[in-house]
């Protein structure tokens, strides 16, 4: 028998695939995503460190660059699979040239940090970011849990050009800003690997791909995949032709 943390836990990811679902049927303003090239950004969430020493690394060698959304709340912390991002590797990724985007501080769902525990906790993390050395102010945010939440809109909206959940397509005409979609890259590694049939899908009939993932390492958590896939995947969309941009840059090249 299901014990009662797990049917909790059953009823909460309910609520959340509901939230995203009413939110992406019901947007209000959306924008075109008007573009002959086929866009794809690769997304960090969190941010483990080997995003920073093996995923940034690897898109720099072909000449491109990544967003990475840090939640301030988790730095530094070590867990049994990953090690987090310290506040000199955010200046770091900064420095050399990505966009360092908001997952919030807390890495809470942002329904449970209430409105004005959620402008509070957005505050706290461009604090922290600028406090790490990260001179530009975030301009885009990536939802923990990719959990939206409609009360949140507005101070969202005020605050980020865009918010990413998940959704597993491709961003293609009509688009909600506060609602990207992102493909995941994750375990297991043959999975990840495939996931080359999205970047033919958006050369085919060109769109904005963002794929999201979490740590580069050679032994992955579920959540991320290893050098050689990312190595893969990066590649062979330069090799496809598509562009390859943080974010911010694909925003200010569709004119959002
Ligand atoms: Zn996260």
């Amino acid at each position: 028998m299901p014990s009662i943390s797990q049917a909790l836990s059953k009823v909460d990811g309910l609520v959340d695939r509901v939230a995203n679902r009413l939110i992406w049927r019901f947007a209000a303003k959306p924008r075109d995503v008007t573009t002959d090239v086929p866009l794809v950004s690769f997304t960090f969430d969190d941010v483990p460190d080997s995003a920073l020493l093996n995923g940034a690394a690897i898109l720099e060698s072909h000449g491109v660059r990544g967003t990475f959304y840090i939640a301030g709340g988790l730095s530094g912390r070590v867990e049994s699979d990953r090690t987090l991002i310290s506040p000199e590797g955010c200046a770091e990724l900064a420095g050399r040239g990505h966009e360092i985007g908001c997952h919030t501080y807390a890495h809470e769902k942002i329904r449970r940090l209430g409105s004005a525990g959620l402008a509070a906790d957005l505050d706290r993390n461009a604090g922290y970011l600028k406090q790490s050395g990260v001179d530009a102010t975030t301009t885009n945010f990536a939802f923990p849990y990719n959990a939206a939440w409609p009360l949140a809109r507005r101070e969202l909206g005020r605050r980020y050009r865009t918010c990413r959940a998940a959704g597993e397509s491709i961003n293609r005409t009509s688009v909600d800003p506060l609602m990207l979609k992102a493909v995941e890259i994750r375990q297991p590694e043959a999975e990840a690997k495939a996931l080359t049939g999205w970047i033919d899908d958006v050369v085919g009939r060109p769109g904005w791909l963002v794929f999201f993932t979490h740590d580069i390492a050679a032994r992955p958590t579920p959540y991320g995949c290893t050098p050689e896939t990312f190595e893969h995947l990066v590649g062979y969309a330069v090799a496809k032709g598509c562009v390859v941009l943080p974010v911010e840059r694909v925003l200010d090249r569709l004119g959002w």
